[in-house]
């Protein structure tokens, strides 16, 4: 019982009334370009991931019940606007409908939320910051200095679009949709993706990467995955213990 739209509406009733404090997930991704050998949903699939193991994780606990909100599939992605497939949403668009989802639960007395994303465009990230101090709710911040030092090498460089470290998170879930073949020819491409932002750069192309990925995807692994997404459930389960004592 933790995904949140195959309850029933008596079941949802009942949540606040049970011994447990209710913390809904929303995962959130974008529809955008990941290099010529990954998914166009790896940011939503990787969000998605980590709310599902935290709700498992979690699902005994005696304090909290964990229920995974259906995700939000699109984001703002312009960056990659050049590329087959990127769809793209305002960001009022981004920041209204995460307002709206929020409030809307609620005012039904479940209002213990944490926004899970994992699509790191600047407007993205601004659009959803605005949107949860709106609603109030809480942000898993996985640019955060100390979240950052937690995940790999590759993350940390800030070289990492459909990478060893995005790409081997797919692998841990649905290797089916990694072309693996393509990805063993990719050579590493390096772009401090922070730094080309600041210089401002505000597209794909422009930051050198002319096939939509930078990072190592040939040395993805699944088993990185699944080291990468026990890390990430790790730092959701903590907030999520925070927002259910709140
Ligand atoms: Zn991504």
């Amino acid at each position: 019982m933790t995904v949140f739209a195959e309850l029933s509406s008596p079941q949802v009733a009942e949540l606040s009334a049970g011994p447990r404090t209710p913390v809904l997930l929303l995962p959130v991704g974008a529809v955008e370009p990941h290099g010529p050998h990954a998914p166009l949903g790896t940011d939503e699939l990787i969000s998605a991931g980590m709310c599902t193991r935290a709700a498992d994780r979690l699902a005994g606990d005696p304090d909290v019940h964990v229920l995974v909100l259906p995700a939000l599939a699109y984001g703002v992605t312009n960056f990659g606007a050049a590329f087959a497939g990127a769809v793209s949403i305002g960001a009022d668009t981004l920041r209204a409908l995460v307002v709206d989802v929020c409030r809307s639960l609620a005012g039904q007395g479940l209002g213990r939320i944490v926004v899970v994303n994992n699509h790191f465009e600047p407007a993205h990230v601004k659009a959803l910051r605005a949107a949860v101090d709106e609603a109030g709710v809480a942000y898993l911040d996985l640019l955060r200095r100390a979240n950052v030092a937690r995940l790999t090498d590759e993350f940390r460089t800030g070289s990492c679009h459909a990478g060893q470290y995005e790409t081997s998170l797919v692998l841990a879930d649905r290797p089916e949709l990694v072309d693996a073949a393509v990805m063993r020819e990719l050579p590493e491409v390096t772009v401090d993706m922070p730094a080309a932002m600041s210089a401002g750069h505000a597209d794909f192309a422009a930051m050198g990467m002319d096939r939509a990925y930078c990072g190592s995807p040939a040395g993805a692994t699944a088993g990185e995955g699944k080291s990468t997404f026990d890390t990430l459930t790790d730092l959701l389960v903590e907030i999520v213990r925070k927002v259910g004592r709140s």
